[in-house]
């Protein structure tokens, strides 16, 4: 078996060079996706609950008074 230079993401199934010999994906976002979808749907939707929470933490950080920020925690 021959291993061609360019391969093709297993997620998005774009053609793309691999970095490395045993990489499968164009990008992280493909390797996440692929991560995801191989979860099973609980997992899946316990990581989309976390990530919705991650957001929010993001999201009251950016726009919290400095005085708020200890007072939430
Ligand atoms: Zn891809």
């Amino acid at each position: 078996m021959e291993d061609a230079l360019s391969t093709h993401c297993w997620t998005c199934l774009a053609p793309f060079m691999p970095k490395r010999k045993d990489a499968r994906y164009c990008s992280v976002a493909c390797r996440v996706r692929a991560y995801r979808l191989a979860m099973s749907p609980a997992a899946r939707a316990k990581a989309r609950v976390l990530d919705a929470k991650r957001h929010r933490v993001a999201y009251a950080a950016r726009f919290a008074k400095p005085m708020d920020k200890e007072a939430s925690e």
